[in-house]
């Protein structure tokens, strides 16, 4: 049989830099050659050979619906008749501005963009000008997306290919960025107490999702949140890929309920926002968000922002998850694939921990949960790419590396849990 995702990966290769749009399709770190996709539905889609899989990823994070929503479905439709784009307000942002806002009290207001690197990005530009500031804090393994301040020690893509930084980033652009390890609030309280009047923001994934899933201890969060407001820093919540996926109040809402009275004061979101479309958010109190242009001094701007088909996308996926009982199904969905898989690696002997929250989950081929960056990276790489594809063979396609997290949807069945834990028992047992 002709393989056409090995016939399509040499053609992409050929003008696509490494025949892929973001390194992490690539397959680099697990080998083999890269699935393209040809269609999807609900909690799967289908390679170019028509090889049917049961998606983990959702698209890193969006379709947390699964694919094809027939309501997201019906919303684009609707939205693509009346026009792509019009570099003019339309009341549908408004309505994404509302519905988010609702959700996630933190926030009075919200900027709407494309990308989580734009909305991370701009966040970070917001408390730097906010405050007057230019120093900033962040962990070791969190991601941020790669706008060349944020581009140092972070996960994911690049823990993959080794690059603890990027080539093209002059050092003078990050020697503002203070990288301290996730977890460790002895370095934390030296930092400030070093650069506490400096610094501009703290910035967090406060579940990190680009080193696979690894929870802020709740006395770290706390002191975060403490010195933050001790030295007049603005505490900066990453929620990319846990806005919205790991509860409807986001990731912000799980620590709300641990440390009474706990906000940060800006959060940036995208993800499952724009619900498979570009599209991303920044936001936090009015007297900050009023420091952008076109009220403030701190310049912002899209051509594509609030797009009119993005925002029909996001705000029908929103309003989807936001109805009773979504979670609670959700989130037994992704407890119940947790388990299933724990019980399969304690049969086999694998040392294996895991994690989960809403429909976001880890895990490790190791004896417990990392706390940090160098402890993730103490996992078994070669036993994990074994795992890959393994469970690809048997059509469970999950992250192709061992520093991402995964996804399951409203989509996926207590069928396809059984299958995919099925599947690992098989795999286990050859480890
Ligand atoms: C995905 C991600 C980003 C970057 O978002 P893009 O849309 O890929 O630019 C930023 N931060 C976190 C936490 C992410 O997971």
């Amino acid at each position: 049989m002709t393989d056409r995702n090995q016939q399509l990966f040499d053609r992409a290769a050929q003008v696509i830099p490494g025949g892929v749009n973001s390194p992490v399709r690539a397959f680099r770190a697990v080998g083999g050659t890269p699935r393209f996709v040809q269609r999807a539905q609900g909690a799967y889609f289908w390679d170019a050979n028509g090889q049917k899989y049961i998606d983990y990823i959702g698209s890193w994070g969006p379709m947390i619906l699964g694919h094809g929503h027939p309501a997201v479905l019906e919303a684009v439709q609707k939205a693509a008749l009346d026009g792509f784009s019009f570099g003019a307000p339309t009341e549908r942002e408004i309505e994404l501005a509302e519905e988010i806002l609702k959700h996630v009290p933190s926030m009075e207001m919200v900027r709407l963009v494309s990308s989580g690197t734009e909305a991370g990005m701009s966040a970070l530009r917001l408390a730097r000008g906010a405050t007057g500031r230019s120093k900033i804090i962040k962990f070791e393994g969190c991601y941020h997306g790669h706008a060349d301040a944020l581009l140092v020690k972070a996960g994911s893509g690049l823990a993959t290919f080794g690059n603890p930084t990027s080539a093209g980033v002059p050092p003078e652009v990050v020697q503002h960025t203070l990288v301290l390890e996730y977890n460790n609030v002895e370095q934390l309280e030296e930092a400030f107490k070093l650069h506490g009047k400096e610094l501009a923001c703290v910035m967090i994934e406060p579940i990190a999702g680009n080193m696979n899933f690894v929870r802020a201890s709740v006395p770290f969060m706390k002191r975060c949140r403490e010195l933050c407001t001790e030295h007049g820093a603005l505490f900066v919540f990453d929620e990319v890929m846990t806005g919205f996926r790991v509860a409807l109040g986001s990731a912000q809402s799980v620590y709300a309920q641990l440390i009474p009275g706990f906000q940060p004061d800006l959060t940036v979101l995208g993800k499952v926002i724009g619900g498979g479309m570009p599209l991303a958010a920044f936001g936090g109190p009015r007297e900050i968000m009023r420091q952008l242009a076109p009220t403030g001094p701190v310049y912002q701007a899209g051509t594509l922002s609030g797009n009119p088909v993005a925002t029909a996308c996001g705000l029908a996926t929103l309003r989807e998850i936001a109805k009773p009982g979504f979670w609670d199904a959700l989130s037994s969905k992704t407890q119940s694939l947790v388990d299933g898989l724990k019980g399969a690696a304690a049969k086999a002997g694998v040392p294996f921990a895991a994690d989960c929250q809403g429909g976001m989950f880890g895990f490790f081929l190791l004896p417990e949960l990392p706390q940090n960056y160098a402890k993730v990276m103490t996992s078994d790489s070669p036993k994990f790419n074994k795992l890959f594809h393994g469970l690809l063979d048997r059509g469970v396609y999950i992250a192709p590396a061992l520093y991402e997290a995964g996804f399951v949807s409203a989509a996926h069945s207590e069928a396809d849990i059984a299958a995919t834990v099925q599947a690992a028992s098989e795999v286990f047992a050859t480890l």
